[in-house]
């Protein structure tokens, strides 16, 4: 008899789930989302993981998957807590003989697969490649070649098909247990985090909603439209609904597989042609694709300080600094515009990320791992390979063959918000007019 538990993790979906296929192939199946007590706890950089825009979405994508799945006659256990402890758990009480779960690329989810192979040397422990487009087998480089860069990658993996994306299971196995006990919002989520009332913004990822079907349904108008085609074109833009995909949230926390996203787009450009914007957006998937397998190749080595380069770096944090960042109170309106939109909507455009931690890095001259934590508690679409390996990218100790990015804000104010609309949109107010109200000269007193 083959009990499984299906650990999800960010692959909250029915469509194109190969780790769903596969866990269903048992004779009784467990599925199970850990809500982790750690993502709340302020961490090293002295502020917690999971911040209310993410947690919001995480829950509707939950909600639609518990939905899905009754549906099929299962459930979804939430359990809260550490996962290791949960997992433990369950594993022991239910004579559970395999776990199935996505491939993890976080040190701390590889870590939990690690202390349960060796809590449980018996348990049959299957990672599936479910959130990536190529399957670990099909990857056309060695680990240590990864870090050579992301263009001898690309190159690589253009000439790779892209597997067809698998259809939902027809059937699941009975569930392990028969009836879901539903279990009170721990004490440790913070207040501040219930649910917010519907988003007046009539379109924004808040307004959408996460889960499966939202995902699917905003896929469909994307690629109904033919915003695709101009892609390249408009997706520096800082502001502007349509100028750039808006999927990320969807695709992190695997409501969409990006298979499905590649295979829309491969059919749009059958229906309207290839173009240098329909080949850019592939090209953006190809760079999600890297920074997952990147991650993996780097384990703990994507949060150190000196990243993959082994550079050495000033590891300094001044907290007036920080705090004038993080809110959008430093003397340059565009970063200001960006962070206040950041913190309001936990959104912000991959420019707008750009210029936002460039002047983290090189204005501020701070330890980058500080503005990516920051970045990882805001963002709607935080992914930990994505995040951390674009912010080594810009603070130098990546894998950018030209050594970081420094973006001039003066020059880039004058490239895309010529008029100043973005600003007065989200920062119209006078910008502190000094970095540092302490001099470090004059302190301390005596
Ligand atoms: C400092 C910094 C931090 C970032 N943190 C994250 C993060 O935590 N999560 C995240 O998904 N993206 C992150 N990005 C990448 C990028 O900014 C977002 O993916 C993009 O803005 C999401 O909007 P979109 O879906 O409309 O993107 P589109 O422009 O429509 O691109 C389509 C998809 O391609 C992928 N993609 C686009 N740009 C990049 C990129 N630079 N690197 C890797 N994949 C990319 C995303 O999956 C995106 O959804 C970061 C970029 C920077 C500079």
């Amino acid at each position: 008899m083959l009990t499984t538990l299906y650990w999800l993790t960010q692959d909250l979906r029915i469509d194109d789930n190969p780790a769903l296929m596969r866990a269903a192939q048992s004779d009784a199946l467990l599925c199970v989302f850990c809500v982790n007590q750690r993502w709340f706890n302020p961490h090293r950089y002295h502020i917690s993981s999971m911040g209310s825009h993410r947690w919001h979405f995480l829950q509707q994508s939950l909600d639609t998957l518990s939905d899905t799945l009754e549906v099929q006659g299962q459930h979804l256990y939430i359990e809260y807590g550490y996962p290791e402890q949960q997992l433990i758990g369950l594993i022991a009480r239910h004579k559970i003989n395999r776990l199935v779960c996505s491939r993890q690329f976080g040190s701390d989810e590889r870590k939990v697969l690690k202390l349960l192979a060796e809590r449980f040397p018996k348990l049959d422990i299957e990672e599936v490649d479910a959130t990536t487009l190529y399957d670990q087998t099909q990857l056309p480089m060695t680990p240590l070649q990864l870090l050579k860069g992301f263009t001898p990658f690309r190159k690589q993996a253009e000439q790779l098909p892209v597997p067809p994306p698998a259809q939902a299971p027809m059937s699941l196995p009975r569930p392990v247990l028969r009836a879901v006990s539903i279990q009170a919002t721990p004490e440790w989520i913070p207040g501040s985090y219930r649910r917010p009332a519907a988003s007046q913004a009539q379109r924004s990822i808040a307004a959408i909603g996460g889960g499966e079907r939202a995902g699917k349904d905003h896929l469909r108008r994307y690629f109904e439209s033919t915003l695709p085609s101009s892609y390249k074109q408009v997706r520096d833009q800082l502001d502007g609904w349509e100028n750039s995909s808006k999927l990320s949230p969807w695709l992190n926390f695997g409501c969409l597989s990006l298979r499905r996203v590649a295979q829309t787009l491969s059919q749009y450009e059958k229906t309207h042609g290839s173009n240098e914007s329909t080949q850019w957006l592939f090209f953006e998937l190809l760079w999600r694709e890297y920074y997952q397998w990147l991650a993996l190749a780097q384990g703990d080595k994507l949060y150190s300080i000196k990243g993959i380069s082994n550079k050495p770096q000033h590891g300094c944090l001044h907290p007036e600094r920080y705090q004038k960042w993080c809110h959008g109170n430093t003397p340059w309106p565009l970063v200001n515009a960006c962070m206040r939109q950041l913190k309001e909507t936990g959104y912000l455009s991959n420019r707008g990320r750009q210029i936002a931690a460039s002047c983290f890095v090189n204005e501020l001259g701070m330890d980058w791992r500080y503005g990516a934590a920051w970045f990882e508690h805001q963002l709607i679409d935080y992914d930990v390979a994505v995040n951390w390996g674009n912010w080594q990218y810009i603070a130098g100790v990546g894998v950018d063959p030209r050594g970081g990015r420094h973006f001039d804000i003066e020059k880039q104010t004058a490239l895309y918000d010529p008029h100043g609309t973005y600003i007065e949109r989200w920062a119209p107010d006078a910008p502190e007019p000094v970095l540092d109200s302490v001099d470090a000269a004059d302190w301390p007193i005596a």
